[in-house]
């Protein structure tokens, strides 16, 4: 794989798997542009990524919000000219059920997951298409089966499976592939952001190793492996697939 004069724009940058996906597209040669609301966490990634291949641009930005997103992919085409991959990677997880997710919570978990997915991927189609690009959107295995206590994220990560098999069809035509990666358990801050206490995430840690048939958690590398193969010309006849990586 090679990336060399690529141009990749990561949403969720500053931490966990869009952190891992920077460094890694980084080492491949890309040209980064890295979003996410952590500034701090965001130039701390920019740095290491500088140390394994060029220095990334960072772009401040909530990724729910339309102004943002426009200035996310505007800086970066102003930067660099052009786009060739699309990471669509911020995302959050909240617990409830039908009894008692609030319409707040529910918007909430929705306007990040797939509303901004849809928004952002809007504004880059055009470049995208221009350099018969990629998208790979970051779902979840809870795209594909449901969880208990989880609705609202259950049902965003499903949208993002069916848009990626929607946009992938719609822009096969024009040379554009879109796929989605959907881990299991992976370790990052993801839970514990959520709400998870220390004690509650330990447990949660130890049971994934009953829940994944390998017997342990998955890591932010080997979903950032995933996430540049789906991005690059290896995965040339790929597109509107979902890619379970849950051991
Ligand atoms: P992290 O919490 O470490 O990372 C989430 C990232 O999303 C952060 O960079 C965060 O940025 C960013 N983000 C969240 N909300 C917004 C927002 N409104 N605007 C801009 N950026 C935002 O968790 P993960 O790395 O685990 O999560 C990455 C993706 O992987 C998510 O889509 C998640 O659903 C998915 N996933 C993770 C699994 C896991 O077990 N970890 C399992 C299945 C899927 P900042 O901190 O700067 O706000």
């Amino acid at each position: 794989m090679n990336f060399a004069g690529k141009v990749v724009l990561i949403t969720g940058a500053s931490s966990g798997i869009g952190a891992a996906a920077a460094l890694h597209f980084a080492k491949l040669g890309a040209s980064l542009s890295l979003s996410g609301r952590k500034l701090e966490n965001l130039n701390k990634v920019a740095e290491e990524c500088g140390s394994a291949g060029q220095k990334p641009i960072v772009v401040v930005g909530d990724v729910t919000n339309e102004k943002d997103n426009e200035r996310i992919l505007g800086e970066t085409i102003s930067k660099f000219g052009k786009l060739d991959v699309l990471v669509n990677n911020a995302g959050i997880l909240e617990s409830g059920t039908i009894e008692n997710t609030s319409m707040e919570q529910f918007d909430r978990v929705m306007n990040t997951n797939i509303r901004s997915i849809y928004h952002l991927t809007m504004l880059a189609v055009p470049h995208l298409i221009k350099t018969k690009g990629a998208i790979v959107n970051v779902s979840s295995v809870n795209g594909i089966r449901s969880f208990p206590g989880v609705l609202a994220y259950n049902i965003s990560k499903a949208s993002v499976d069916q848009f990626t098999r929607c946009v992938a069809l719609e822009l096969a035509a024009k040379g554009v592939r879109c796929n989605a990666v959907n881990p299991g358990v992976t370790v990052t801050n993801l839970h514990k952001r959520g709400g998870m206490d220390e004690e509650t995430y330990k447990k949660f840690l130890e049971h994934s190793k009953t829940t994944h048939a390998l017997g342990r958690p998955g890591t932010v590398d080997e979903l950032a492996n995933a996430i540049t193969f789906l991005a690059s010309d290896m995965a040339s006849f790929i597109t509107g697939a979902s890619l379970p990586v849950d051991g």
